[in-house]
């Protein structure tokens, strides 16, 4: 250790500082659960040691205001309600989709106590536990079956374990994509114990490529959504109908992450959306397809695999399955969204309603959040949808800009507010987009940008 000359009045205050038990049995820690108390005290003695030695002025009562402070925080749930402000639809670090009311309602009467996930009420024997998936799977999309497992990545990695371990896939070389770090095309297919076989180039890879490729050992074509890119200029995809034709013709499955999936039309015309529709992709004859189910279906964390009733069967009958399956929170969610969508409600889901929502009516909304923002404006904005769904397509939306300068406190103060609300920043302006903003959340916005300007003004 080096010797540090240490200032007689520092010194003074180091030896006054408070101990742990003191700084107990002070009353800004009443009701605080013991160990609790102990490890807020213990952290707000150490900081304002820290503080006094690296020449801080510090008022040694401050710990005590400190201390209840951390252990307000530490007490709080890690996971809360946040207010998502910044008009990105499809958030996956706030968790992507909300869901509708109708849905949580379901999740929540499930929750509360015991469910017949794997019991046929009607004869009473043990079973079901996918058909809330499989029935309106097939009313809306007419897929054969269709199973539910915890997320996309868990789909594909199961569709291609079940159908390639020890054997190869092919896909085209611009389809190798990765998905937010965690998730890459290459690595999904060596960790089902398959050989990635590389067809094409980067820009241009036809159907023939693909055929060209298949030897005996060839078990799956697959076919990737390149969510969050797109390519420009000189490029070629091979169509979707000429795989199926390939596949086909050499009675191998073809297989195709959509990435976000969609069921019935669009909720946003002339974004290209078509191309993530399940039910198109199965009418041209795709095997099987693998999508979200909290992208564009709007619905809970899940990967649906839908298609041909044969391979459906087997992925479902392999050990991989049970190790991936849902819970019944998410099954019951999954079924509420999927009866919403079968039954043609999918508008009234709240990733439908907010993307699809009119330039008139967000508008309105941010002038209506304006009026009740004390030096806010009103901007036309380009705003981002987020999620891999639509990459580099923004929507046209309008925003309530703040006149705020010191933008990171700000946003500091408003997450850390509750409810928590996320928002945006461009050129130095905190900017609020209505589109993503819940029925009645408009006031609560209000209420924690008057809360955290308080607390970001200058205090004397
Ligand atoms: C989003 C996405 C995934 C991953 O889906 P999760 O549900 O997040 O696991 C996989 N493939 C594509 C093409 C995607 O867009």
């Amino acid at each position: 250790m080096q010797e540090v000359e240490v200032d007689p009045r520092v010194r003074q205050q180091l030896a006054s500082l408070p101990s742990v038990s003191a700084v107990l049995a002070h009353p800004s820690l009443d009701g605080v659960p013991h160990a609790l108390a102990v490890e807020a005290a213990r952290a707000a003695i150490s900081s304002l040691r820290s503080r006094l030695l690296g020449g801080d002025k510090v008022d040694l009562e401050g710990v005590f205001k400190d201390s209840a402070r951390r252990a307000n925080l530490a007490r709080k749930r890690r996971l809360r309600r946040v207010i998502n402000a910044t008009g990105v639809v499809l958030h996956t670090n706030l968790g992507r989709a909300a869901l509708a009311p109708e849905v949580v309602e379901a999740v929540v009467e499930v929750a509360r106590g015991y469910a017949n996930v794997e019991m046929h009420l009607e004869g009473g024997q043990r079973g079901g536990r996918l058909e809330g998936v499989s029935d309106p799977m097939r009313r809306a999309t007419g897929a054969e079956a269709a199973i539910a497992v915890n997320n996309n990545a868990a789909a594909v990695l199961l569709a291609l374990t079940s159908l390639a371990r020890g054997r190869e896939v092919i896909v085209s070389r611009g389809e190798l994509v990765e998905i937010g770090g965690s998730f890459r095309v290459p690595d999904v297919i060596s960790a089902g114990g398959a050989k990635l076989v590389e067809v094409g180039t980067t820009n241009r890879t036809r159907a023939s490529d693909f055929a060209d490729a298949i030897t005996d050992d060839t078990a799956v074509l697959l076919r990737v959504h390149p969510s969050n890119f797109r390519q420009v200029g000189f490029v070629q995809r091979p169509e979707r109908a000429d795989l199926v034709e390939v596949a086909a013709q050499y009675g191998v499955p073809l297989v195709e992450d959509l990435g976000s999936g969609l069921i019935g039309p669009p909720p946003v015309a002339g974004m290209g959306l078509d191309e993530e529709r399940v039910e198109l992709a199965l009418q041209a004859g795709v095997d099987l397809v693998c999508f979200s189910g909290d992208k564009l279906l709007g619905g809970p964390q899940a990967g649906i695999i839908a298609g041909k009733a044969e391979l459906v069967r087997k992925l479902r009958k392999h050990a991989l399955y049970r190790a991936l399956r849902l819970d019944k929170l998410g099954l019951v969610a999954l079924e509420a969204t999927l009866r919403m969508v079968a039954e043609g409600r999918a508008a009234e889901l709240p990733t439908h309603r907010m993307l699809g929502a009119s330039l008139d009516s967000l508008r309105a909304a941010a002038v209506d959040l304006s009026d009740r923002i004390s030096g806010s404006t009103v901007e036309a904005d380009h705003g981002v949808t987020g999620g891999g769904a639509l990459p580099g397509r923004g929507l046209p939306t309008w925003v309530v800009v703040l006149p705020d300068s010191g933008c990171d406190r700000l946003l500091h103060a408003l997450r850390m507010g509750t409810p928590a609300v996320v928002a945006r920043v461009a050129d130095n302006k905190v900017r609020l987009d209505p589109r993503t903003l819940l029925e009645g959340e408009a006031s609560e916005v209000a209420e924690a940008i008057r809360a955290a300007r308080l607390q970001c003004a200058p205090t004397g």
